[in-house]
């Protein structure tokens, strides 16, 4: 699983880095980043999906 975050739609309000502060940080534009390039490890995996069901604008990508 990878995870991507679309940055026009981002609003910042860092919902994801609640849910899964393993997976997502804030970068100095107030952005969301993905802080794992890559395949996210197996135990990663449900809070990833949980913070972008979570995240008010769809911002979050997750390719499977
Ligand atoms: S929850 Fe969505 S809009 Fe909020 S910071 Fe995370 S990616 Fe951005």
């Amino acid at each position: 699983m990878k995870v991507t975050v679309i940055e026009d739609k981002c609003c910042g309000f860092a919902t994801c880095i609640s849910v899964a502060p393993e997976v997502f940080d804030i970068d100095s534009d107030q952005i969301a980043v993905s802080l794992i390039d890559g395949d996210l490890p197996e135990r990663l995996h449900a809070c990833a999906r949980e913070a972008a069901e979570a995240c008010p604008t769809d911002a979050i990508v997750i390719e499977e």
